[in-house]
């Protein structure tokens, strides 16, 4: 379904991603696994097209030269120079970190907001499923997004994220600073949405553990680089990744 090759991204001359390239079957859930600064977001950008945004940002504000390189292909097309709106409506939906939610609407408009790509004929039954796969959102929805816990505003961005109908869900960190019992929770509805909804998803993360039981297979990066890839019994069998990476 989506196939990158040779991305490299440069922030003036600092090499963020080194001729990265990653896959992404129909209906399968794949890991990205790096420490701080393996260059995770970076690549999420450049799969979602923001970077092209992000650099056209700095070319007009004259700050840094943000170069991008690569192919990717979506679908069977090449979607390289394919604007990040556009990406989106072909179903590339980016669920960013830090889980920028609109901390000042509540949480039926936050879903709302999300389903502007979408027909309107879809909104409803996708804000129903929402409320299923996360029914801790159900109850809460009229409460303002920046009074909810960080699970809570996780769930709501992975929801807002599945209102704009992805066919390929891209989770940037979306554990970060959760308590286990939660990270439990969150890891079990994203294999549930892949199971129900068919919808492909990449989920980086800095710890690939939590993750591991839904990961069909993984990337590893470091500085910028995919330095290892398998299925993930074959990078448990791998004790170097198994130590650095599993925790186990
Ligand atoms: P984290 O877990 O901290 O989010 P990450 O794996 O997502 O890390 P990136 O945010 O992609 O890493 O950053 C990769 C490298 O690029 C880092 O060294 C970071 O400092 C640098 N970087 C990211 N954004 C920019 C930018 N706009 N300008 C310059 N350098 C940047």
């Amino acid at each position: 379904m989506l196939d990158a090759s040779g991305l490299m991204v440069f922030y003036e001359n600092m090499l963020a991603l080194n001729n990265v390239s990653i896959e992404c079957d129909e209906n399968s859930i794949v890991g990205v696994f790096g420490a701080n600064s393996a260059g995770k977001s970076t690549l999420m950008y450049t799969l979602s097209g923001i970077m092209q945004d992000i650099k056209r940002k700095e070319e007009m504000a004259g700050g840094e030269r943000i170069t991008v390189l690569g192919e990717i292909r979506y679908l069977g097309n090449d979607i390289s120079e394919v604007k990040p709106s556009l990406r989106a409506k072909m179903g590339i939906i980016l669920c960013p970190e830090r889980r920028r939610i609109f901390k000042e609407s509540s949480v039926i408009e936050n879903l709302r907001i999300g389903a502007y790509l979408a027909p309107s004929s879809k909104a409803k039954e996708t804000l129903e499923y929402i409320f299923e796969v996360y029914p801790a959102l159900k109850k809460l929805k009229k409460r303002i997004g920046g009074f909810l816990s960080g699970g809570e505003q996780q769930m709501l961005a992975i929801g807002r994220a599945l209102m704009a109908q992805p066919r390929l869900l891209l989770l940037d960190e979306p554990l970060l600073g959760l308590s286990p019992l939660i990270q439990t929770i969150l890891v079990r509805s994203t294999r549930e949405i892949r199971d129900e909804k068919g919808i492909s998803i990449i989920v980086t993360e800095q710890y690939a553990r939590p993750v591991l039981p839904i990961v069909d297979y993984a990337f590893i990066l470091e500085n910028g680089a995919a330095v290892m890839e398998g299925t993930r019994d074959e990078l448990l069998r791998n004790p170097d990744v198994r130590s650095a990476y599993f925790g186990v």
